[in-house]
């Protein structure tokens, strides 16, 4: 048997979180003891004392690590040691782990959606385009994943000032081959015309929705308006995945489009942070039988 793993989840509004249910199926299912908590802790400032304790348990050994999410992906990374990769490029943390006594930071949310995407079948051939509407953390992630892989990248956001600081942010990354300026990556206000006129001069294969709208939690709404005819060519991929099937997913689906929601995203980003922690093979398909419940509606 092996050593207790002590795990949970840092964030704020976090009660109705899937993570516990998954990472406690892929613990008992790998004979392994231990607990995944939630620790609910407001944005800074007031979250700041409560966040550093989280990260001085992870450092005497009392958590063996945590997965992190809103409002703490990005300002988390300034109480870690090191970052992967991926997370410096994405600037945004959702995994926290100890290695050779040094807290590092991770972000499994980008090969989470990439190889989602690749369950699904969406193929990944160079220059394609991607819509991704929306330009906050999972947006970040996606975009990264998205361009690391050769995809063209619309980056679609109310706040058009959001979506340019990903750009710039992700423009600097030393792993970047897309520079500011480069026509891999392109912002646009996330409004009606802009939406009917690339809709109209671009062949887009994916459409990605990084925003909350569609959410059981959220006012009613979709991502994407009605009087807008969907790219009959493209994939239409929801992150939100309760419900099961969201408004854009309806909407797409009618229109005849294959869609899916963000619940294989879920799954496999937790399997990645599990795998980080514990050093074994996470057991993906007792995982999706702990959601299984959102599975595709
Ligand atoms: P976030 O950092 O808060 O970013 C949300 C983005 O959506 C921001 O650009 C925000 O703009 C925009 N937005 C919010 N409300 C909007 C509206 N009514 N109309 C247009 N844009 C709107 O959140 P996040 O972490 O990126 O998460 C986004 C969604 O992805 C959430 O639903 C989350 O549950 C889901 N998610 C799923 C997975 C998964 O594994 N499937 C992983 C991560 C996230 P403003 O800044 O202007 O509000």
């Amino acid at each position: 048997m092996s050593k207790p793993y002590h795990l949970g989840l840092v964030g704020f509004p976090i009660e109705h979180s899937l993570s516990p249910r998954l990472h406690g199926a892929a613990l008992r299912a790998c004979g392994i003891a231990g607990d995944y908590k939630l620790f609910s802790i407001v944005d800074l400032p007031e979250g700041e004392k409560p966040l550093s304790i989280i990260i001085k348990k992870i450092k005497n050994g009392d958590l063996d690590g945590v997965n992190v999410t809103i409002p703490h992906k990005r300002n988390i990374t300034s109480f870690l040691d090191k970052l992967s990769s991926t997370a410096l490029s994405v600037g945004a943390v959702n995994t926290i782990y100890k290695k050779n006594a040094l807290l590092w930071g991770e972000n499994t949310d980008v090969a989470g959606f990439m190889n989602d995407l690749r369950r699904v079948g969406v193929d990944q051939r160079e220059n394609q385009m991607a819509l991704i509407l929306g330009a906050g953390g999972a947006a970040r992630a996606a975009t990264w994943g998205l361009l690391s892989n050769g995809w063209r990248v619309c980056l679609m956001a109310r706040r058009v000032e959001q979506a340019q600081q990903v750009v710039e942010w992700i423009g600097k990354s030393s792993l970047a081959k897309f520079p500011p300026g480069n026509s891999q990556i392109f912002v646009l206000r996330h409004e009606i015309e802009s939406l009917r006129q690339l809709v109209s001069t671009e062949s887009i294969q994916l459409i990605v929705n990084a925003t909350p709208l569609g959410m059981a939690s959220q006012p009613k709404g979709a991502a994407w308006p009605e009087e807008i005819a969907f790219p009959m060519q493209a994939v239409v991929y929801d992150l939100v995945y309760k419900p099961g099937e969201t408004e854009l997913i309806r909407l797409a689906r009618r229109a005849g489009l294959t869609a899916f929601n963000g619940v294989g995203m879920l799954v496999e980003q937790a399997a990645l942070a599990f795998e980080i922690w514990t050093g074994m093979q996470a057991p993906r398909e007792v995982m999706w039988q702990a959601v299984e419940h959102i599975q595709e509606k």
